[in-house]
């Protein structure tokens, strides 16, 4: 229980990584407000931290507009009576061919996982800053993040960019006493892997399963990740224990990528 009495934003915490870390920082003991394009999903996970005895407050919210990230944090201020952890989870996949990405496309996914994590370290950063306050941001940066992968180049290039901002940001909020870190899952069995799973087969024609079949085999530990095992990586990186890392990236994938 070592977050009793913080208050963490969670984006994207509908369902999968998201929603896992959500309920693991609950179990930790943190008071949780939970951030979603997806309203129902984020009330049925509210309902499921109040069951755990913590409080909980959702705010519909598209990472990619400033003003609503913003006012997701004013919020969770507002209802929660405090503000310490900021994870900017929130994220797309975006599969396709380098010579066939079009220009919407490319501008999708960057104003989600780009500047979804820009205006997430910003608000947040303010937040910490003007209550004059210690704090954690934590981003959702990927294995992608380490190494391009074939047919997840543009989202590969934004994960990139997450593990530069993570760094960057490190540097100018460290003498303020806020940390930034990321955490790089591997292959998680969510709705995203089955997105990118069937676009894959889409692509290239194998069969629907068998590129994540593929993907599996390839993890030294012999099994996909589950968002717990994400989860719990992240209670980490909230909890007291990390307040002494700052600007880091590291892989939680089973044994994928190594560096
Ligand atoms: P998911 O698709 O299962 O869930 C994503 C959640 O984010 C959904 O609830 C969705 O409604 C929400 N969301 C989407 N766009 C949003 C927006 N603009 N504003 C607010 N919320 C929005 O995805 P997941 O697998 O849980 O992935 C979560 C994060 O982890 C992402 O950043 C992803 O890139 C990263 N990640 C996932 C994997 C994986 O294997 N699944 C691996 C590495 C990194």
């Amino acid at each position: 229980m070592s977050l009793v009495g913080k208050v963490a934003l969670v984006t994207g915490a509908g369902q999968g990584i998201g929603r896992a870390i959500a309920l693991r920082l609950a179990k930790d003991g943190a008071d949780i407000a939970l951030g979603d394009i997806n309203s129902q999903k984020i009330e049925e996970v509210a309902a499921e931290i109040v069951a755990l005895g913590r409080r909980a407050t959702t705010y519909v919210v598209d990472v990619s507009k400033l003003d609503q990230v913003v006012a997701a944090v004013d919020h969770t201020y507002a209802q929660l009576g405090g503000f310490d952890i900021m994870v900017n989870n929130a994220g797309i996949a975006q599969i396709s061919p380098l010579l066939e990405v079009t220009p919407e496309q490319v501008e999708r996914v960057l104003s989600i996982n780009i500047q979804g994590v820009i205006w997430g370290i910003q608000a947040a950063g303010k937040k910490l800053k003007s209550l004059n306050q210690r704090g954690k941001i934590i981003n959702a940066c990927s294995i992608a993040g380490h190494e391009g992968f074939a047919l997840l180049g543009v989202y590969s290039a934004t994960k990139f960019a997450v593990r530069a901002l993570t760094q960057a940001a490190a540097k100018e909020l460290a003498s303020s006493g806020i940390t930034v870190n990321s955490y790089c899952p591997g292959v998680v069995g969510t709705d995203m892997w089955v997105e990118i799973d069937k676009r894959m087969a889409e692509i290239t024609g194998a069969e629907v399963g068998a590129t994540y079949k593929k993907y599996v085999e390839g993890i030294a530990l012999g099994r996909a990740e589950t968002p717990e095992d994400v989860a719990g990586f992240v209670s980490y990186l909230a909890g007291p224990d990390a307040d002494y890392m700052t600007g880091q990236s590291p892989m939680i994938d089973g044994g994928m990528v190594y560096r």
